[in-house]
């Protein structure tokens, strides 16, 4: 799917203080749960950079390891 450049900017990573391009969107209600970032914008998905969505994956894969340990 081509995507066109002037109707739709390029987004910014939703996480306060970060300037990057956005790499992912996800549900913004996920990120809250797995990370204690603030988040910009009221869109009900939030927009990561490559960097944070690698650390909300790391977080959220080593939330399933503990609760995987704990049964
Ligand atoms: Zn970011």
């Amino acid at each position: 799917m081509r995507k066109i450049r002037e109707a739709k900017p390029q987004e910014k990573c939703d996480v306060s203080g970060c300037d990057c391009d956005s790499e992912r969107s996800i549900p913004r209600k996920k990120v809250k749960d797995a990370m204690e970032w603030t988040l910009k914008g009221e869109d009900k998905s939030a927009h990561l950079c490559k960097a944070h969505y690698r650390e909300f994956k790391k977080a959220t894969k080593e939330e399933r390891k503990l609760e995987a340990l704990r049964r």
